[in-house]
């Protein structure tokens, strides 16, 4: 790590420290109170202005690889700082410096850097999760501009956020990821209503069911061209999933750090548990797949770097971490016992929260056939 990095690493040491402590996550935990005072904080640190291009547009070339262990610090913190870091960083900068015009990046992208806000991805329905291309959401022309009808779930930060990017079919015979747009939207306009979902982790990542009836949107604000939404959303994929298995990694961590400290500290049989060498193994092993899934978070944002097609790293980094966070918190779980069940355990929290990942943004599953289509075996093989 850079003198650069390991200094910007402490000092987001101290700000967590001072704004979100960790009795402070619980207490938001508890509360589904997003801690989205922290923009500010970020960006008076400069951590959003680290994504930007520099000035003479070019590169930084361990832009991604500073970003990634950023974030991996955020999420040892915890993992509600780290998302919405990268909701801003990954979802919201990036799509906007990746597929959208000049007035719209002039428009949105101070706000974004200032810690002004967020952007909402929303893309699920009903009947479109993993099949995000079944999406029914409709945008039709009307004038001068669009009106989009249809119903979306499950959008994180929707109420706060600053626009909500909706993908929406534009050509009505589509099928599949092809007739689908992208347009920004104000959470506020008419025909726009939102109920809130109750859920059982990531409770300070709000969560929305939206529907949308006949909302009027100016043609300015569709972004990237007419039926290109999803390669609007294949150019950020990489970051989101980048993103992710950083936070996801430093949770990982941070899940590992309190199961061995317990360890040491618990005592039965007249010895601290961490003695015994089924726990000492267990420990052992946890940290071997914390270590090899920030391998690979890191190998993939070093790609990212480079400019390499990274489809495949995407698919393995965001697969191995959020797979070795379900693993290292369930073993957390175990070895702290009764201890990680009491409520105000922050191993339970981990625990809850690591379910959503290897689903959301794209299931294990589905990761899986990625990897096996890049590598010339499963669906796509010939019978
Ligand atoms: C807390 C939370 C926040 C979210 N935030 C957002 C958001 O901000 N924006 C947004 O647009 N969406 C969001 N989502 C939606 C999320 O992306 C979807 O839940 C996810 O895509 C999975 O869809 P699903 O839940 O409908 O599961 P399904 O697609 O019904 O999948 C169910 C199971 O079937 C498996 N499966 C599906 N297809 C295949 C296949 N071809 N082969 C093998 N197995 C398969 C899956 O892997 C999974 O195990 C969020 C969801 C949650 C719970």
């Amino acid at each position: 790590m850079s003198f650069e990095v390991e200094s910007l690493c402490g000092s987001i040491d101290k700000m967590m420290q001072k704004h979100l402590p960790p009795e402070e996550v619980r207490r938001r935990d508890e509360q589904a109170d997003p801690p989205n005072h922290l923009l500010k904080f970020y960006a008076e640190m400069g951590l959003f202005e680290l994504v930007m291009p520099l000035q003479d547009h070019e590169w930084d070339l361990n832009r991604w690889q500073r970003l990634s262990i950023i974030q991996e610090r955020l999420g040892y913190h915890a993992t509600m700082a780290a998302l919405l870091y990268n909701r801003v960083a990954c979802f919201g900068m990036m799509t906007l410096i990746t597929s959208a015009n000049k007035a719209q990046q002039d428009r949105f992208l101070p706000q974004l850097v200032s810690g002004g806000g967020a952007f909402a991805l929303a893309l699920s329905e009903a009947g479109a999760g993993s099949d995000a291309g079944a999406i029914q959401t409709r945008a039709e022309r009307f004038d001068a501009g669009w009106k989009i009808t249809g119903r979306k779930i499950w959008i994180s930060g929707a109420a706060d956020a600053i626009r909500l990017i909706v993908a929406a079919r534009t050509d009505p015979i589509s099928k599949g990821g092809s007739g689908i747009t992208l347009f920004m939207v104000d959470p506020d306009a008419p025909g726009v209503a939102m109920s809130q979902l109750e859920k059982i982790g990531n409770r300070c990542s709000l969560s929305y069911d939206i529907g949308f009836e006949e909302v009027a949107v100016k043609e300015e604000d569709r972004i990237g061209d007419v039926n290109g939404g999803f390669d609007c959303l294949k150019k950020t994929l990489f970051y989101a999933r980048s993103g992710l298995a950083a936070a996801v990694v430093g949770t990982a961590q941070a899940a590992v750090d309190m199961a061995a400290t317990h360890a040491r500290d618990r005592k039965q049989f007249g010895k601290p548990i961490a003695s015994f060498q089924v726990i000492a193994h267990r420990l052992a092993n946890m940290q071997t797949d914390v270590d090899l899934a920030r391998l690979l978070a890191r190998e993939l944002a070093a790609a990212i770097d480079s400019g390499k097609d990274c489809s495949r790293l995407a698919a393995q980094a965001k697969l191995v971490s959020t797979e070795t966070l379900k693993r290292v918190t369930e073993h957390g779980m175990q070895i702290m016992a009764s201890a990680a069940y009491a409520s105000e355990s922050d191993m339970n929290r981990y625990w809850r929260d690591a379910r959503l990942y290897s689903f959301g943004e794209g299931s294990s599953e589905v990761l899986l056939d990625l990897i096996a289509a890049d590598m010339g075996v499963g669906r796509g093989v010939a019978g």
